[in-house]
């Protein structure tokens, strides 16, 4: 056991993964693992799927690596030909990278290289929500809302100004009806826009589900396209981060599509490769692409490994088999039973505030009073006494501490494989249910 690996020395505790399949993982100690959150919702095929395997075979065999500043590679080209075949009306063009926050980063800096090369240089402010991930490099963390990430970070590299998420289960009043909240959530965007000045704002960015600091939570009503049109009213773009809740995660490919709106620009990453190399892209429009081609020529920017072969050939891989396999219908299916399952087994809990999501995309909100909605303590560490005794039960899940302005719950993220079935779901739901009765009666005993 390593004592020079940071990951290691920090949280010595933890088991050393040494194999999977399908949605099992082992460690070195025979335990055996349900992946029910695939990592951090990475891992859509589960674990040793033969057909991402073989592809990967291949193409080390033919070409690991060849630098984009001289070359292009065939899966990197059919990858972003997939992508787009599948994108969201008026996304055309891919830039290819290594994870969700360099996704982030790249998407940002085309947004503000669109504004120069447009001649609108006093645009320079972004704007997102409070109940929000972008990633943990310096820019993508200043998007980001979420105060503990961000705290100790300041001063941060990018001027962010966030406005409230729309979050029905916190933030929708009693009687409020799905649409007059919508329009409440998203009339804080013009007010922001309005505020900062109407020709000073680049761009706003948010996830369609937020998914790690809040736990899947969709929007209500036509939230996202009123955020489009006021995107539009001003000259604002519009950035959707989907590293969590795209490729499928929520039912649809992307999951904007549910909410009826595309973005200028898209990031994904995560369920893009499913964990089997590391890779994300920014999805652009024919607007910004033609800004850099008819401008500057080409887009300021560059990474080692971006268009990695051996990356966009798992990415390829990965979505060749999720189309082949017509696997976003299993994710409609399974998430609705999984949705009927956690209702049946956790709807009555006193302790259960909110079960939300779609898809294979659930999330499970913690409270110490339902008819409050009272938190527990933060202090008490809810989340990861939960994570803890679902470890021991055989189960991963990704819980998280409460995060808007300490109003939140604890909650637990689910976010299974495309491929589990209804016993997959069912032993999910069990040990779930059994994890967070032991974690809530630790910290009342
Ligand atoms: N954006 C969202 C919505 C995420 O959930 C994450 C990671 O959890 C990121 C960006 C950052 O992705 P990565 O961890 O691959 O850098």
């Amino acid at each position: 056991m390593s004592t020079h690996l940071l990951h290691r020395a920090i949280h010595g505790h933890l088991p050393t993964a040494v194999g999977g399949k399908g949605i099992e993982l082992f460690d070195a100690e025979g335990n055996v693992y349900i992946d029910a959150s695939g990592g951090a919702a990475v891992s859509c095929l589960g674990h040793g799927h033969p057909a991402v395997i073989d592809a990967l075979h291949k193409q080390l065999d033919r070409l690991a690596y060849a630098h984009t500043g001289f070359f292009t590679t065939e899966p990197a080209e059919q990858l972003a030909d997939l992508l787009v075949r599948n994108a969201p009306a008026g996304l055309d063009h891919v830039y290819l990278v290594s994870g969700g926050s360099e996704a982030v980063e790249a998407a940002i800096k085309m947004a503000r290289q669109y504004f120069v090369e447009t001649n609108q240089p006093r645009r320079r402010h972004i704007i997102a929500r409070r109940q929000s991930y972008h990633g943990n490099t310096l820019g993508a963390l200043a998007a980001g809302g979420n105060e503990w990430r961000r705290t100790q970070f300041q001063p941060l590299l990018i001027n962010t100004h966030h406005i409230d998420p729309c979050f029905a289960y916190r933030m929708q009043q009693v009687g409020e009806s799905d649409e007059v909240y919508a329009a409440r959530a998203a009339q804080q965007l013009e007010d922001k826009i309005l505020e900062l000045g109407a020709d000073e704002v680049i761009a706003f960015i948010a996830e369609p589900v937020v998914g790690a600091t809040a736990g899947a939570v969709p929007s209500v009503g036509d939230y996202f396209k009123r955020i489009r049109e006021i995107c539009d009213r001003y000259g604002v773009l519009l950035i959707l981060d989907e590293v969590m809740c795209g490729m499928g995660r929520t039912g649809t490919l992307h999951a904007c599509e549910q909410d009826g709106i595309a973005p200028d620009l898209m990031t994904v990453a995560k369920g893009l490769g499913g964990g089997y190399q590391p890779v994300g892209a920014v999805l652009l429009s024919g607007k910004i692409f033609d800004a850099f081609a008819n401008g500057s020529g080409f887009f300021q920017h560059g990474h080692t490994y971006m268009g990695h072969p051996m990356a966009a050939a798992a990415g390829l891989a990965v979505q060749q088999t999720i189309e082949r396999e017509s696997l976003l219908a299993n994710v409609v299916a399974m998430g609705n039973e999984l949705e009927r399952q956690l209702v049946e087994r956790l709807g009555n809990d006193r302790h259960v505030g909110d079960i939300r999501g779609r898809g294979l995309f659930r999330g499970i909100e913690l409270v110490a009073d339902r008819a409050t909605k009272q938190p527990f303590d933060p202090a008490l560490k809810l989340h990861a006494r939960i994570k803890k005794e679902a470890l021991k039960r055989g189960l991963i899940v990704y819980p998280m501490g409460g995060t808007i302005d300490g109003v939140q719950g604890d909650h637990v993220l689910l976010a299974p494989p495309f491929i589990v079935d209804r016993n997959d779901v069912e032993r999910i739901v069990e040990r779930l249910a059994d994890a967070i009765k032991a974690g809530i009666d630790g910290i009342q005993s």
